[in-house]
Formats: structure tokens, sequence, C-alpha cells
């Protein structure tokens, strides 16, 4: 059983996760190269990767008994080498008469992550988790109150996906194209950066390397790492960004978003539109709009005024009513006040949406994921 993180104080930012056993090695982690020589080194035909990557990534399987093109002695050998389980679902809850569904996984060393698979008329969004809690610390966010117990691996992360392929598959009549991904789950993946990359090449790497996902149904979210952002935005793999500014002035967001003391509001915005210029992807700015905290008129007129500053059509702005959280003191804002934030941006020529918040009553909307047994 894994020990859990202990609790950062406030303002306090981990990023170097604490050191546990390695999950075992997944089919997930390697690229299809390697895949073969590691199946090369069991004693089978190289070519026997492609069949397992094909059972796994277009079957959406990892189970040898459906694997009749192998010999079942290959079976066992490969699957336990290259497809080790390394999810296993602890609950699913179930809310919005059954359209979104919060899974509880327990991976091997016993540390417990969650994912939430939301469903729409044609398409459905999984929200995917990239660390085992977090070490970024807003204080309006569960998970990020609990802290930091692990990185996840490439596999862990891509597996998420696979299950939720499989369920959407089902659900929307085989249309593979309809699932949706964000980075939105808990951790902060660019934190995690080589997994998360390795995770974003496997969904987008065609089949059966990978998913053959296309990039733009990807949005990685992050809470302002600079040099990261400028990373992804080099890797040629146009995933869209987005960017959790909570509040446009350096001395709130010192406090929500504990981050800004290392990159300024300034620093984040910039890097935000050299993303849009490398990839042409517009980006988003996801603002959590907090009671009497960060809604007031004037932040929606100043944060207009920044990102205008920065040219026009390149973002837009998601708030979001703020979900509860244990012991947190804050709450969403008053519905007029809200709508007088989205007025204002939109004032300004800022495309501005409200995010609707799914799963809030099972814990499972945006900050509410603490993976508690
Ligand atoms: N570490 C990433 C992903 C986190 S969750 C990031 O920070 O972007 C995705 C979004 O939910 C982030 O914008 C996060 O700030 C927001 N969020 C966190 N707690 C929330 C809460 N209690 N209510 C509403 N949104 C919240």
């Amino acid at each position: 059983m894994s020990e859990p993180s202990t609790r950062p104080v406030p303002g306090q930012l981990t990023f170097t996760a604490p050191r546990r056993g390695k999950p075992p090695r997944h089919l997930a982690d390697l690229t299809l190269a390697e895949r073969g020589e590691v199946v090369g080194e069991l004693g089978e035909k190289p070519f026997r990767a492609k069949q397992l990557s094909t059972h796994y990534f277009e079957h959406l399987t990892a189970d040898p008994e459906q694997m009749t093109d192998l010999p079942k002695a290959a079976r066992a050998r490969l699957s336990e080498n290259l497809l080790p389980p390394l999810l296993t679902p602890v609950r699913t809850q179930s809310a919005d008469r059954g359209d979104t569904l919060k899974t509880l996984w327990r991976l091997h060393d016993g540390a417990l992550v969650e994912s939430v698979l939301m469903h729409y008329r044609q398409r459905s969004t999984v929200c995917i988790s990239s660390q085992a809690g977090c070490g970024m610390n807003c204080p309006f966010c569960a998970t990020g109150q609990a802290g930091l117990t692990r990185n996840m691996s490439t596999a862990e992360i891509v597996d998420q996906v696979v299950r939720a392929m499989a369920a959407v598959t089902e659900r929307h009549g085989g249309d593979r194209r309809a699932l949706n991904v964000v980075f939105m789950g808990m951790g902060e993946a660019l934190a995690n950066y080589k997994a998360a990359i390795g995770a974003i090449r496997r969904m987008t790497d065609p089949a059966p390397e990978g998913l053959g996902m296309s990039a733009r149904g990807i949005t990685m979210s992050t809470v302002g790492l600079v040099p990261a952002i400028d990373k992804l935005a080099a890797e040629g793999v146009p995933v869209t960004l987005a960017l959790s500014l909570h509040a446009p002035d350096d001395g709130l967001r010192d406090e929500l978003v504990p981050i800004n003391t290392r990159w300024k509001v300034g620093e984040a915005l910039d890097a935000a539109r050299r993303y849009f210029e490398v990839t042409g992807r517009r980006v988003s700015i996801e603002y959590a709009l907090i009671r009497d905290i960060n809604d007031q008129a004037w932040r929606a007129d100043l944060l207009g005024d920044m990102l205008n500053a920065r040219g026009r059509g390149w973002v837009h702005v998601n708030p979001i009513p703020l979900n509860p959280t244990p012991g947190s003191k804050w709450t969403a804002s008053d519905p007029a006040v809200e709508a007088e934030f989205v007025h204002r941006l939109r004032a300004h020529g800022v495309p501005t949406t409200v995010r609707d918040t799914r799963g809030s009553d099972i814990d499972g909307a945006c900050g509410q994921l603490a993976a508690a047994p």
C-alpha cells in the first residue's frame, strides 16, 4: 500500500516526485521498434510485436484469450512481459444519469488515481491523471492540497485513454474519433514531462504503434510551467494548450496558483501566445470564478486588456464556477457576478464560454479529484 504524501504548507511547490518502485514495463512505454526488440529477447518473432500492439491499440484489449492469432504459449509470455495490468478499477461512480463516470484506479504500488469519462451527444471526453496527487499546491484544488505521491508512467497515463476508448467505441458506434482527451485530472502533467509527452505520442502515433488520435482532440492543461510550454510547442504535436490562470494580477495569482512566484502572469501569457504562434492552436485560459476573490469586473477588464495586448484571435477564456472542495472557505461566484465577468470579457472581444461542470455531486469535477479510497 502506498504511503500518502504529506500535506504541503501554503505556497510550497514540489517538483521532484518521491522515488518509488517503477511500474512494470508495458508496450505503451515503448516505440514499435523497441517492442520488437523485447519480443525478440523473449525468443519470439519480432512481428509478434505488431500483433500484440494491434490487440492493445486497435482492439483495445489486453486479454490473452482474445489473441487467437498468437500461439497459445506465446500469448501468455508476451502479455505477461508487455501487457501487465497497470490500472485496477477500485470503483466507478456515476452522475448526470450515467453520462459522467468517475473511476478510481489502484496502481501497482497501491497509489490511487482517478479519471472521469463524460459522454455528450456526439462525442465523449476523458479527463485523465498524470500524477498520483500534485505538487502545485493550488489552495482551491483538492488534488493540490493532498500533495504529490508520485509521477505516473507513460503507459499508466495511456491505459486510462485505452479503457475510455473501449467504452466510447461501444457508445458511439465504433467511432474512435469521438473521444477527446484532457489532461485535467490529477497532477501537473508538464511537471512529469517525459511521461506526458510519451503519452501524447502514443495517443497520436498511427495504429498499431499508438491510438492514431488527432492532436487537436487532446488538451494539455498547465499551471504555467513556462519552459515546458515552450518545449511542448517544439514537439511537433499540436495539442491544445490550456493555461490555468485564475487571476490577471500577480498579487492574487501568487496566492491562488503558487507557481506564479516563479513565472509571473505576463510570462505565462507570453508563453501561451508563443504556443499559439508555433502551433496555430488557439489557447484556452481557465479561470475558476471564486466569490469575492477573483470575480470582480475590474479583473475581467484587466484580463481582457492583457490578452488583447498580445493580439487578437489567439485565445479564448473558459470561466469555471468554483467547485467546492473539503476544508476550503471559498465558493462559486454569484450567477449575476459571473454573467458580468463574461460580459466584460466579450465586450473586449475575447471569446468566452463558461465551462459546464459535470460530476460535482460525485466529486468528479475540476479540482475535486482526491482519490480517497
Ligand atoms: N495541473 C493542471 C490540471 C489540473 S485540473 C492545471 O492546473 O491546469 C484542471 C483545471 O481545474 C485547472 O484549471 C484547475 O485550476 C481547475 N480547478 C482546480 N480546482 C478547481 C475547483 N475547485 N473548481 C474549479 N476548477 C478547479
